[in-house]
């Protein structure tokens, strides 16, 4: 029999009733080591003082009216993150996913409005993940996301990854834009090396193309800078953010430069939920706190010290892990034993780790997991192994 909760998901039996940092209690009491923070969300962590005075104080003032007003609390979020960025403008959504389908219709009507109606096509890569609705998975194009959910939405099509010449020749004169993570999350926390990344500016600012960065997942100071593109001295036409930017309201956004979001005139797009003032309090007590130059530099910190007790976990434990990938707190532990094991073996050392394909082991804290808690987490990343070498 089907149960109440549509079943979707392949759920860990724990359920959570408090947070607190980066440690979940869970209805039994016992306590849980969250490297995970609900996949990048969590970005300060649970309960974080800040954010529940932000929510707090905004609850008790107005939870939400409609874009047919002005809404000062979205404008001060907006000019926050303009001015701290590539953007001229922001729309404000409620999940990533919706910020893919603004990204994916802002570039159509770039070019529409250039009469070149014919520009619809929008290149991706293998191992890319957008989101759930029909234009996201079209975008992503992975077997497992769109089987059984045709017709898709055309205009589409994925490149394999790291295939330079691949790419050079699939710009064709209906090619509308681009769109990449500049790390992969779900694809297995993988990296684009910044000379990739230049070069995809470059060609797409020969040919005329949109550059579309999806930073929902490596966005918002998670790799050590506001943003991950800013590694590689490149910024996008367009950018996708969601998951951190709300701490854990849900909350998203589309950042765009004045040129690429010309074609959104009053009209053509719109969202109920989307900027209201409840998720952009939350949003702004955020961005306060994780955009600050010191607060990023400590992320950088944390993460060569995490990164160099993974080095050593590797070192110290071959048959399970093979290697450490990923840039500041989005890091990945490429495993030789099934990434599904060592996630449950984790549960049993009261650990929270996320799987990623290609065999991947996701650790994503919050980010500004103290440091007494990183080395807890080695030490049962290392009593995790430890489990699987006895099995
Ligand atoms: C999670 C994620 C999305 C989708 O965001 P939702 O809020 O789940 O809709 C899109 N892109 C990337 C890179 C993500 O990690």
């Amino acid at each position: 029999m089907i149960t109440p909760v549509l079943p979707t998901y392949n759920r860990a039996p724990m359920a959570f009733v408090k947070g607190e940092g980066s440690w979940l209690t869970a209805e039994d009491g016992s306590r849980y080591l969250d490297l995970g923070a609900g996949i990048a969300v969590n970005a300060l962590g649970h309960a974080h003082p800040a954010l529940v005075a932000a929510i707090t104080e905004q609850a008790a003032k107005l939870w939400h009216v409609s874009n047919l007003y002005r809404i000062p609390e979205q404008e001060k979020l907006a000019e926050m993150l303009v001015d701290k960025t590539f953007a001229d403008t922001v729309f404000f959504t409620n999940s990533g996913t919706e910020a893919a389908e603004l990204a994916i219709k802002m570039a159509r009507k770039y070019h529409y409005d250039k009469d070149r109606a014919d520009r619809i096509e929008i290149i991706a890569f293998e191992g890319a993940f957008h989101g759930r609705s029909t234009g996201a998975i079209a975008a992503a194009g992975s077997e497992k996301m769109v089987k059984g959910f045709g017709p898709l939405m055309p205009g589409f099509r994925q490149l394999k990854w790291g295939d330079h010449d691949a790419l050079r020749a699939a710009i064709t004169p209906n090619t509308c834009a681009v769109i990449i993570e500049p790390v992969q999350g779900e694809g297995g926390i993988r990296s684009v090396p910044d000379q990739c990344l230049k070069g995809l500016r470059d060609l797409c600012d020969e040919t005329g193309t949109l550059l579309i960065f999806d930073e929902v997942q490596c966005g918002m100071g998670r790799t050590g800078k506001l943003f991950a593109h800013e590694w590689a001295g490149v910024s996008p036409d367009i950018m996708m953010v969601a998951k951190g930017i709300g701490g854990g309201f849900p909350l998203g956004a589309v950042l765009a430069t004045e040129k690429a979001a010309s074609g959104m005139v009053a009209g053509t797009h719109g969202s109920t939920y989307g900027g209201n003032p409840l998720g952009c309090a939350v949003g702004a007590a955020v961005m306060g706190i994780v955009s600050d130059d010191a607060f990023l530099d400590e992320v950088s910190r944390k993460a060569a010290l995490f990164r160099q007790g993974l080095e050593g976990l590797v070192a110290s434990h071959p048959t399970v892990f093979e290697a450490v990938r990923g840039q500041g707190l989005i890091l990945g532990l490429k495993c030789k034993a099934s990434n599904l094991d060592v996630v449950k073996a984790a549960y049993a050392e009261h650990l929270l780790t996320v799987p990623a394909a290609d065999n991947v082991l996701r650790l994503l804290p919050a980010l500004n997991i103290p440091d007494t808690d990183i080395s807890e987490a080695l030490a049962r990343l290392d009593r995790t192994a430890a489990r699987i070498e006895a099995a």
